[in-house]
């Protein structure tokens, strides 16, 4: 058997072998970015295999993102072969891990193994449905406000009938239980779940059947958990669940995570559950590490001035071996095209330095600002690709595409029913839909089952009554050929049948082909599953362009989507306050919201290996509005030091206010090539540019041309005046950037044109 000295162990450093070799008993993996825990912990995984320890499918091994999930397999196939890894069958997202087993028990919870998964979107119009039907403020209860309170119900592991009045009453009037109640009930009869039911279905079933608990306890013999900083209450106490014996034997849990990177605090993640893991598994085995393999020390210093500014850390010093290394690159912008423009330019200067485009990734703080980076990215043919954002699979045609296949799987999916019955169009007149709803509510039954009762009971007339059994029919008929068929297969014939591929072959809209091209690629997509029901959940919880083609393409996706990952080059664009940190976090009061955002931007930064580049822009359309904005208060706490600012002939107009008057980037350039910027904005500016005022100006843009000609320059022991700090005498001059002993605050870095002579 492969003894401790086994080729994979020579890659760790001693506690990472530690954290490898205590395969018994709870192991707690506490350390920064880059440190090597996720490596850690997939050589864990690799060493229970090879020492013969556990077979692949004793392991749960669960992350946060699907892409988290897909490189923990790769990493483990790459120590043990992809043949053993493939046998790991319980590991993934905790998403498709709950939904694997909510599948096995579905009857425990009155739904059956072929439930349908439902999305956001889903989500929310069934919430709409629930506040009509109920004859409620439309105005007052939006679909989207509802489905947001039940998701937060749902992320602490709260079914209706767990809480309690007071904590329901969100809306203030006491019928948020009743309401919530009504969707579950809803999702039962449309045999659905969404995305929070499938871990609050797994706590019903393993609280109320033991011996299930008891089941899943004894398979799982190892159980292993990244990201576990980002657990909310669900999600713990499923663990928990899982963890706990009768005897109360310490189970064989190993958690890794950084309280510094809790990100999803938002979405009721519970720092809290890493901070009290020794408590919830006493004996365990605590690690620590600080040595950090990923980043080069600017980057490390960069990250670890910011998130010191954060309260209440653990705190944690990250040193690494590597010398030298790239400054931070900091640039300011005209404008969010601007950005993009230069982002794109820096791509193609590396690509032709011999750098692979899949080495560089763009990480916006909002799925809002991919858009530009998009276009400019079609526009010079770089290709590129995008994670977790605007989805393939939410586009029209793929819904209505995996409607057909999800009604075929659930006849029962009312959803998918409604959305594809009249389309294309069949005949049906929203007279007969309402009437159809109405007749399934009424009986509780499913609308396909209240279309064959009108059939029975000769409601319907004319073409609609021709148009119902024929559908009818198909579906029953494609329920039966799904049985055999394989899915891409079947795909195909569903949408050629139905008619959907020729609406859209005799679509005079100007998108066709290309909806016509996503249908091929999502037959494509369903090739590589053999049961429908296989790709269908693949399609809920994986949900992303199957495509990996993933060398030689820009990564593109958010700061979330990144955790966890690495690259070479990491490009952080949009760096301007109100959009990081966020509006939301700085509207709200206290400090939690901008110590998570903070987080955010360790977490960016801790991305890249070789090269971190930070830009802001001093106009955005945000929702197709221009908007001013500041440089983010991040930028002022990056280190002097670290950061290389870059001046190139550009403009930067600094927004009003508060514009924090010793800003260290605030020195640069008017430059008359600008001028064929043409938005509104830039007019304000440059007129208020041209006045050279020093003075912030209410609610306009500010320019500070530190280089221009006839700007004040001062020299070494001169004596000047700061309108903030009082007088001082100059100690060192470098072009507009001086360091001055101010009679009353000390030393400081400050820009000459905020002085005056004194
Ligand atoms: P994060 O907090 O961002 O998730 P992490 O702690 O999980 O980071 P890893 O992703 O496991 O860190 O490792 C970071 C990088 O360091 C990877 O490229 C990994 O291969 C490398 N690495 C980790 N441990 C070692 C080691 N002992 N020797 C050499 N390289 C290592
Ligand atoms: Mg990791």
């Amino acid at each position: 058997a492969p003894a401790q000295n086994a080729p994979y162990l020579d890659d760790l450093n001693d506690a990472q072998r530690d954290a490898v070799l205590t395969t018994e008993g709870p192991v707690l993996m506490l350390a920064g970015a880059g440190t090597g825990k996720t490596k850690a912990l997939t050589t864990r995984i690799a060493h229970l295999l090879a020492s013969g320890r556990a077979n692949p499918w004793e392991i749960l091994a669960v992350t946060f993102t699907n892409k988290a999930a897909r490189e923990m397999r790769d990493r483990v196939a790459s120590l043990v072969g992809s043949e053993r890894a493939e046998g790991l069958r319980w590991m993934g997202t905790f998403h498709s891990v709950a939904a694997q087993i909510l599948r096995r028990h579905a009857e425990v919870v009155g739904l059956k193994p072929s439930f349908t998964i439902i999305d956001t979107d889903d989500q929310i119009r069934l919430c709409k449905q629930v506040i009509e039907a109920a004859g409620l403020d439309e105005k007052r209860w939006t679909g989207r406000g509802m489905a947001a309170v039940i998701d937060g119900w749902k992320n602490a592991g709260q079914r209706p009938s767990d809480l309690a009045h007071h904590e329901a009453d969100v809306f203030g009037d006491g019928k948020a239980i009743a309401l919530y109640r009504e969707y579950q009930d809803r999702l039962i009869t449309l045999n659905a779940a969404d995305f929070g039911d499938l871990l609050v279905h797994n706590l019903t079933i393993f609280r109320s059947n033991p011996d299930i608990q008891a089941e899943y306890h004894r398979r799982f013999r190892y159980m292993l958990v990244d990201e576990y900083q980002d657990t909310n209450v669900a999600q713990y106490l499923w663990l928990r669940l899982l963890a706990k014996t009768s005897d109360d034997t310490p189970p064989n849990i190993c958690v890794v995570g950084d309280d510094d990177q809790s990100i999803y605090g938002w979405r009721g993640a519970e720092v809290e559950n890493i901070l009290r893991f020794e408590k919830d598994f006493p004996g365990a085995k605590v690690i620590r590490l600080e040595q950090n393999y990923r980043s080069t020390q600017p980057i490390l210093n960069a990250a670890g001035a910011i998130i010191s500014n954060n309260k209440g850390r653990l705190g944690k010093d990250l040193w690494t071996e590597q010398e030298g290394g790239e400054l931070i690159k900091l640039r300011g912008v005209w404008d969010g095209e601007e950005e993009a423009r230069q982002v794109a330019e820096d791509i193609e200067s590396e690509q032709m330095k011999g750098r692979s485009l899949s080495d560089m990734a763009v990480l916006v703080r909002a799925s809002f600002q991919m858009r530009a980076f998009e276009e400019r990215f079609n526009t010079n043919g770089i290709p590129y690709q995008v994670v977790g954002g605007p989805r393939f699979y939410e586009r029209e045609e793929t819904r209505d595409a995996l409607a057909y296949l999800r009604l075929v799987r659930n006849p029962a999916d009312d959803l998918s029913f409604s959305r594809v019955i009249n389309k294309p169009r069949r005949g049906f007149g929203d007279k007969t839909l309402a009437q159809l709803n109405v007749l399934a509510r009424k009986n509780g039954i499913s609308m396909a089952a209240a279309g064959q009762l009108m059939l029975e009971t000769n409601e319907l007339k004319g073409k609609a009554k021709g148009a119902m059994a024929t559908f009818l029919l198909s579906l029953e008929r494609w329920a039966r050929e799904a049985e055999t068929m394989k899915p891409a297969e079947l795909a195909e014939m569903v949408l050629e049948e139905a008619g959907y591929t020729d609406y859209w072959k005799n679509s005079k809209n100007v998108q066709a082909p290309t909806k016509l091209e996503n249908l091929k690629e999502l037959v494509n997509a369903a090739s590589e599953f053999d049961t429908l029901a296989g790709y269908l959940d693949h399609v809920s919880l994986v949900a992303e362009r199957s495509t990996e083609s993933e060398d030689g393409q820009v990564w593109l996706m958010t700061l979330h989507a990144a955790k966890g990952l690495e690259f070479p080059v990491v490009f952080l664009p949009g760096w301007e306050e109100e959009i990081f940190p966020s509006r939301r976090s700085i509207d709200e009061n206290g400090q939690v919201g901008l110590e998570e955002e903070r987080r955010l931007a360790y977490v960016g930064i801790t991305r890249a290996r070789e090269s971190c580049r930070i830009s802001f822009a001093s106009n955005r359309q945000v929702y197709g509005r221009w908007q001013n904005s500041l440089p983010s208060r991040f930028i002022d706490e990056l280190p002097e030091e670290e950061v290389d600012v870059l001046s190139e002939p550009g403009l930067y107009g600094v927004s009003a206010r508060e514009m924090p008057a010793q800003s260290r980037f605030a020195d640069l350039v008017l430059d008359d090539s600008a001028s064929t910027y043409q938005t509104p904005g830039w007019k304000r500016a440059r007129q208020y540019g041209r006045q050279q005022t020093n003075e912030p100006i209410e609610g306009t843009a500010r320019l500070i041309a530190s280089s221009a000609p006839g700007d004040e320059t001062f020299c070494k022991g001169e004596r000047v005046a700061h309108k903030k700090f009082g007088e001082g005498t100059v100690l060192r001059a470098e072009g507009t950037k001086l360091e001055v002993e101010f009679d009353d605050v000390g030393v400081k870095k400050v820009i000459s044109s905020f002085l005056t002579a004194a």
